[in-house]
Protein backbone atom coordinates (compact mmCIF):
# COMPACT_ATOMS: atom_id res chain seq x y z
CA UNK A 1 0.00 0.00 0.00
CA UNK A 2 2.92 2.45 0.68
CA UNK A 3 4.50 1.80 -2.83
CA UNK A 4 2.40 3.06 -4.92
CA UNK A 5 2.11 6.80 -7.17
CA UNK A 6 0.31 9.57 -5.75
CA UNK A 7 0.66 12.32 -3.58
CA UNK A 8 -0.49 12.46 0.36
CA UNK A 9 -0.69 15.89 2.06
CA UNK A 10 1.81 15.57 5.25
CA UNK A 11 2.02 18.90 7.53
CA UNK A 12 1.15 21.32 5.00
CA UNK A 13 3.22 19.69 1.91
CA UNK A 14 1.83 17.18 -0.73
CA UNK A 15 4.29 14.76 -0.35
CA UNK A 16 5.03 11.69 -3.13
CA UNK A 17 2.85 8.65 -1.62
CA UNK A 18 6.70 6.57 -1.19
CA UNK A 19 8.31 9.35 0.71
CA UNK A 20 5.58 9.95 2.63
CA UNK A 21 7.26 8.13 5.91
CA UNK A 22 7.66 8.39 9.84
CA UNK A 23 10.82 7.25 11.97
CA UNK A 24 9.95 3.90 13.97
CA UNK A 25 10.28 6.09 17.10
CA UNK A 26 7.02 7.90 16.23
CA UNK A 27 4.73 8.36 19.48
CA UNK A 28 1.38 7.33 18.16
CA UNK A 29 2.79 4.36 16.56
CA UNK A 30 4.04 3.05 20.31
CA UNK A 31 1.17 4.51 22.62
CA UNK A 32 -1.42 4.82 20.52
CA UNK A 33 -2.52 8.04 21.26
CA UNK A 34 -3.83 9.86 17.94
CA UNK A 35 -6.86 11.01 16.01
CA UNK A 36 -8.31 10.25 13.11
CA UNK A 37 -11.31 9.96 10.54
CA UNK A 38 -12.68 7.96 7.49
CA UNK A 39 -14.43 10.36 5.16
CA UNK A 40 -15.63 9.63 1.46
CA UNK A 41 -15.82 11.40 -1.85
CA UNK A 42 -18.39 10.61 -4.09
CA UNK A 43 -19.22 11.12 -7.70
CA UNK A 44 -22.04 12.92 -7.81
CA UNK A 45 -24.64 14.55 -10.05
CA UNK A 46 -24.86 17.95 -9.36
CA UNK A 47 -20.93 18.29 -8.85
CA UNK A 48 -18.03 16.18 -10.34
CA UNK A 49 -16.80 15.19 -6.85
CA UNK A 50 -18.04 16.37 -4.00
CA UNK A 51 -16.39 15.23 -0.12
CA UNK A 52 -19.20 14.18 2.06
CA UNK A 53 -19.80 16.03 5.25
CA UNK A 54 -16.54 17.29 5.02
CA UNK A 55 -17.19 19.77 7.83
CA UNK A 56 -18.77 17.62 10.06
CA UNK A 57 -15.71 14.89 10.04
CA UNK A 58 -13.03 17.75 10.12
CA UNK A 59 -14.95 19.23 13.17
CA UNK A 60 -14.99 15.49 14.85
CA UNK A 61 -11.41 15.17 13.93
CA UNK A 62 -10.76 18.30 16.36
CA UNK A 63 -13.29 17.41 18.81
CA UNK A 64 -11.06 14.46 19.34
CA UNK A 65 -8.14 16.14 19.30
CA UNK A 66 -9.34 18.55 22.10
CA UNK A 67 -10.49 15.04 24.04
CA UNK A 68 -6.90 13.99 23.59
CA UNK A 69 -5.27 17.54 24.02
CA UNK A 70 -3.10 17.62 21.53
CA UNK A 71 -2.79 20.85 20.31
CA UNK A 72 -3.80 21.34 16.86
CA UNK A 73 -1.61 23.40 14.73
CA UNK A 74 -3.94 23.81 11.18
CA UNK A 75 -6.95 25.16 11.32
CA UNK A 76 -10.32 23.83 10.08
CA UNK A 77 -9.83 25.60 6.71
CA UNK A 78 -6.31 24.61 6.25
CA UNK A 79 -7.35 20.28 6.67
CA UNK A 80 -10.20 20.29 4.61
CA UNK A 81 -8.54 22.18 1.77
CA UNK A 82 -5.96 19.42 2.33
CA UNK A 83 -8.89 16.76 2.14
CA UNK A 84 -10.00 18.50 -1.47
CA UNK A 85 -6.02 19.15 -2.67
CA UNK A 86 -5.65 15.28 -1.99
CA UNK A 87 -8.74 14.30 -3.93
CA UNK A 88 -7.52 16.54 -7.20
CA UNK A 89 -4.13 15.82 -7.39
CA UNK A 90 -4.75 12.23 -7.09
CA UNK A 91 -7.61 12.31 -9.91
CA UNK A 92 -9.97 10.00 -8.10
CA UNK A 93 -13.42 10.56 -8.72
CA UNK A 94 -14.29 8.27 -5.82
CA UNK A 95 -12.28 7.86 -3.00
CA UNK A 96 -11.63 7.16 1.42
CA UNK A 97 -10.08 9.62 2.95
CA UNK A 98 -7.95 9.39 6.20
CA UNK A 99 -7.00 12.37 7.69
CA UNK A 100 -5.18 11.84 10.95
CA UNK A 101 -3.19 14.15 13.26
CA UNK A 102 -0.35 12.40 15.76
CA UNK A 103 2.85 12.71 17.53
CA UNK A 104 6.29 12.72 15.90
CA UNK A 105 9.15 11.36 16.72
CA UNK A 106 10.69 14.10 18.77
CA UNK A 107 10.70 12.30 22.08
CA UNK A 108 9.52 8.93 23.60
CA UNK A 109 7.76 7.74 27.18
CA UNK A 110 4.39 8.64 28.45
CA UNK A 111 6.29 11.53 29.75
CA UNK A 112 7.73 12.79 27.15
CA UNK A 113 6.91 16.73 26.75
CA UNK A 114 8.38 18.08 23.40
CA UNK A 115 6.47 15.93 21.00
CA UNK A 116 4.97 18.07 17.96
CA UNK A 117 1.45 17.20 16.43
CA UNK A 118 1.91 16.09 12.36
CA UNK A 119 -0.86 15.48 10.59
CA UNK A 120 -1.73 13.50 6.72
CA UNK A 121 -4.47 13.39 4.77
CA UNK A 122 -4.77 10.85 2.78
CA UNK A 123 -6.73 9.90 -0.63
CA UNK A 124 -7.45 6.44 -2.18
CA UNK A 125 -9.92 4.42 -4.10
CA UNK A 126 -11.81 2.32 -1.96
CA UNK A 127 -14.89 1.22 -3.64
CA UNK A 128 -16.91 -1.20 -1.41
CA UNK A 129 -15.80 -1.95 2.14
CA UNK A 130 -17.66 -5.54 2.37
CA UNK A 131 -18.94 -7.84 -0.37
CA UNK A 132 -21.17 -5.86 -3.47
CA UNK A 133 -24.10 -8.10 -2.42
CA UNK A 134 -23.84 -7.20 1.46
CA UNK A 135 -25.69 -3.83 0.60
CA UNK A 136 -28.73 -5.86 -0.69
CA UNK A 137 -28.44 -9.40 0.88
CA UNK A 138 -27.58 -7.77 4.45
CA UNK A 139 -24.53 -9.28 6.62
CA UNK A 140 -23.96 -12.47 9.25
CA UNK A 141 -23.23 -10.82 12.79
CA UNK A 142 -21.91 -12.21 16.31
CA UNK A 143 -22.36 -10.64 19.59
CA UNK A 144 -17.85 -10.23 20.60
CA UNK A 145 -16.82 -11.78 23.35
CA UNK A 146 -14.98 -8.33 23.64
CA UNK A 147 -16.84 -5.38 25.49
CA UNK A 148 -16.86 -2.05 23.72
CA UNK A 149 -14.54 0.63 25.57
CA UNK A 150 -16.13 1.80 28.67
CA UNK A 151 -16.41 5.91 29.16
CA UNK A 152 -14.38 6.54 31.43
CA UNK A 153 -11.29 3.56 30.15
CA UNK A 154 -10.93 5.24 27.14
CA UNK A 155 -12.86 8.81 25.65
CA UNK A 156 -15.90 7.38 23.30
CA UNK A 157 -16.49 10.61 21.70
CA UNK A 158 -12.79 10.39 20.37
CA UNK A 159 -12.05 8.59 17.17
CA UNK A 160 -8.52 8.08 18.76
CA UNK A 161 -5.98 5.54 17.34
CA UNK A 162 -5.41 3.77 20.11
CA UNK A 163 -9.63 2.48 19.95
CA UNK A 164 -9.32 0.36 16.99
CA UNK A 165 -7.50 -2.20 19.21
CA UNK A 166 -11.03 -3.10 20.80
CA UNK A 167 -12.83 -3.04 17.11
CA UNK A 168 -9.62 -5.26 15.35
CA UNK A 169 -10.22 -8.05 17.73
CA UNK A 170 -13.72 -8.12 18.11
CA UNK A 171 -13.61 -8.09 13.97
CA UNK A 172 -11.16 -10.51 13.56
CA UNK A 173 -13.29 -12.92 16.24
CA UNK A 174 -16.25 -12.58 13.77
CA UNK A 175 -14.49 -13.25 10.98
CA UNK A 176 -13.17 -16.55 12.43
CA UNK A 177 -16.45 -17.87 13.43
CA UNK A 178 -17.39 -16.89 9.51
CA UNK A 179 -19.67 -13.88 10.09
CA UNK A 180 -19.00 -10.69 8.73
CA UNK A 181 -19.33 -7.97 11.76
CA UNK A 182 -19.06 -8.28 15.14
CA UNK A 183 -21.85 -6.35 17.26
CA UNK A 184 -20.26 -5.39 20.71
CA UNK A 185 -21.99 -4.66 24.06
CA UNK A 186 -21.24 -2.36 26.81
CA UNK A 187 -19.88 -2.90 29.99
CA UNK A 188 -23.50 -3.51 31.31
CA UNK A 189 -24.33 -6.07 28.91
CA UNK A 190 -26.42 -3.85 26.53
CA UNK A 191 -25.56 -3.01 22.79
CA UNK A 192 -23.11 -0.46 21.90
CA UNK A 193 -21.99 -0.72 18.22
CA UNK A 194 -19.72 -3.04 15.39
CA UNK A 195 -16.18 -2.70 15.13
CA UNK A 196 -16.90 0.35 12.81
CA UNK A 197 -20.51 1.15 12.82
CA UNK A 198 -23.54 2.44 14.27
CA UNK A 199 -26.65 0.28 15.57
CA UNK A 200 -30.11 0.51 14.76
CA UNK A 201 -32.97 -2.04 14.83
CA UNK A 202 -37.16 -1.23 13.52
CA UNK A 203 -39.28 -2.71 15.70
CA UNK A 204 -43.39 -2.11 14.84
CA UNK A 205 -42.20 1.00 12.60
CA UNK A 206 -39.94 2.41 15.05
CA UNK A 207 -36.61 2.58 14.85
CA UNK A 208 -34.09 2.01 17.82
CA UNK A 209 -30.33 3.05 18.49
CA UNK A 210 -28.48 2.89 21.22
CA UNK A 211 -28.00 6.08 22.84
CA UNK A 212 -24.48 7.67 22.22
CA UNK A 213 -22.77 6.74 25.76
CA UNK A 214 -20.09 3.84 24.57
CA UNK A 215 -20.41 4.48 21.14
CA UNK A 216 -18.96 6.72 19.01
CA UNK A 217 -21.14 9.91 17.40
CA UNK A 218 -21.25 8.65 14.19
CA UNK A 219 -22.02 10.93 11.01
CA UNK A 220 -23.20 8.28 9.16
CA UNK A 221 -25.93 7.44 12.10
CA UNK A 222 -26.69 11.35 12.08
CA UNK A 223 -27.50 11.73 8.40
CA UNK A 224 -29.84 8.60 8.66
CA UNK A 225 -31.81 9.73 11.39
CA UNK A 226 -32.00 13.44 10.14
CA UNK A 227 -33.51 11.30 6.68
CA UNK A 228 -35.84 8.95 8.90
CA UNK A 229 -37.26 12.04 10.51
CA UNK A 230 -38.02 14.02 7.20
CA UNK A 231 -39.84 10.70 6.08
CA UNK A 232 -42.15 10.93 9.10
CA UNK A 233 -40.20 7.54 11.36
CA UNK A 234 -39.78 7.92 14.99
CA UNK A 235 -36.40 7.55 15.76
CA UNK A 236 -36.06 6.39 19.96
CA UNK A 237 -32.57 6.42 21.23
CA UNK A 238 -32.23 3.89 24.08
CA UNK A 239 -30.79 0.64 25.85
CA UNK A 240 -31.08 -2.24 23.44
CA UNK A 241 -30.52 -6.13 24.45
CA UNK A 242 -29.37 -8.17 22.25
CA UNK A 243 -32.69 -10.44 22.06
CA UNK A 244 -34.40 -7.50 20.97
CA UNK A 245 -32.10 -7.29 17.95
CA UNK A 246 -33.05 -11.28 17.69
CA UNK A 247 -36.54 -10.56 17.25
CA UNK A 248 -36.22 -7.42 15.41
CA UNK A 249 -38.15 -6.77 12.36
CA UNK A 250 -35.08 -5.25 11.06
CA UNK A 251 -31.55 -4.11 11.37
CA UNK A 252 -28.72 -2.17 10.33
CA UNK A 253 -25.44 -0.84 10.66
CA UNK A 254 -24.42 2.72 9.26
CA UNK A 255 -20.48 4.41 8.95
CA UNK A 256 -18.74 6.09 6.27
CA UNK A 257 -17.50 2.90 5.02
CA UNK A 258 -19.96 0.26 5.58
CA UNK A 259 -22.56 2.93 4.27
CA UNK A 260 -25.94 1.69 5.01
CA UNK A 261 -25.72 -1.77 5.60
CA UNK A 262 -28.40 -4.47 6.29
CA UNK A 263 -28.12 -7.01 9.02
CA UNK A 264 -29.73 -10.29 8.19
CA UNK A 265 -28.45 -12.45 11.00
CA UNK A 266 -26.97 -11.94 14.40
CA UNK A 267 -26.05 -15.24 16.63
CA UNK A 268 -27.64 -17.36 14.28
CA UNK A 269 -31.04 -15.67 15.12
CA UNK A 270 -32.13 -15.02 11.45
CA UNK A 271 -33.40 -11.39 11.94
CA UNK A 272 -37.21 -10.41 10.50
CA UNK A 273 -36.96 -11.95 7.00
CA UNK A 274 -33.64 -12.33 6.70
CA UNK A 275 -32.80 -9.99 4.40
CA UNK A 276 -32.81 -6.48 3.72
CA UNK A 277 -36.09 -4.92 4.92
CA UNK A 278 -38.39 -2.24 3.74
CA UNK A 279 -37.31 0.36 6.34
CA UNK A 280 -33.71 -0.41 5.72
CA UNK A 281 -34.10 -0.38 1.94
CA UNK A 282 -35.78 3.11 2.02
CA UNK A 283 -33.14 4.84 4.45
CA UNK A 284 -30.50 3.17 2.11
CA UNK A 285 -31.69 4.47 -0.99
CA UNK A 286 -32.10 7.95 0.91
CA UNK A 287 -28.86 7.83 1.95
CA UNK A 288 -27.08 6.76 -1.63
CA UNK A 289 -29.40 9.77 -2.92
CA UNK A 290 -27.31 12.19 -0.74
CA UNK A 291 -24.23 11.23 -0.92
CA UNK A 292 -24.65 10.94 -5.04
CA UNK A 293 -26.15 14.28 -5.15
CA UNK A 294 -29.35 13.40 -6.34
CA UNK A 295 -31.88 15.36 -5.91
CA UNK A 296 -31.59 18.16 -4.14
CA UNK A 297 -32.77 17.76 -0.85
CA UNK A 298 -29.33 18.03 1.19
CA UNK A 299 -26.96 20.01 -0.72
CA UNK A 300 -25.08 21.39 2.24
CA UNK A 301 -23.31 17.84 2.88
CA UNK A 302 -21.49 18.46 -0.18
CA UNK A 303 -18.69 20.17 -0.31
CA UNK A 304 -16.91 19.81 -4.18
CA UNK A 305 -13.08 19.52 -4.29
CA UNK A 306 -13.49 21.49 -7.71
CA UNK A 307 -11.16 24.61 -7.25
N1 LIG B 1 -18.42 3.50 15.36
C1 LIG B 1 -17.11 3.28 15.18
C2 LIG B 1 -16.35 2.57 16.24
C3 LIG B 1 -16.47 3.71 14.01
O1 LIG B 1 -15.17 3.48 13.81
C4 LIG B 1 -17.23 4.35 13.01
C5 LIG B 1 -16.57 4.81 11.74
N2 LIG B 1 -16.00 6.07 11.87
C6 LIG B 1 -18.59 4.56 13.24
C7 LIG B 1 -19.15 4.12 14.43
C8 LIG B 1 -19.45 5.28 12.24
O2 LIG B 1 -19.11 6.63 12.19
P1 LIG B 1 -19.29 7.49 10.87
O3 LIG B 1 -20.69 7.28 10.43
O4 LIG B 1 -19.02 8.88 11.30
O5 LIG B 1 -18.33 6.97 9.88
Amino acid sequence: FADRDGVIWLDGELVPWRDAKVHVLTHTLHYGMGVFEGVRAYHTESHDTAIFRLQAHTDRLFRSAHIMNMKMPWDKDTINEAHRLVVRENSLKEAYLRPMVFYGAEGMGLRADNLNVHAIVAAWEWPSYMSPEAKEIGIKVRTSSYTRHHVNISMCKAKANGHYINSMLALQEALSCGCEEALLLDNEGYVAEGSGENFFLVYNGVIYTPELTSCLDGITRATVIQLAEEFGYTIKEKRITRDEVYVADEAFFTGTAAEVLPIRELDGRVIGEGKRGPVTTQLQTAYFDSVKGRGSKHPEWLAPVSE
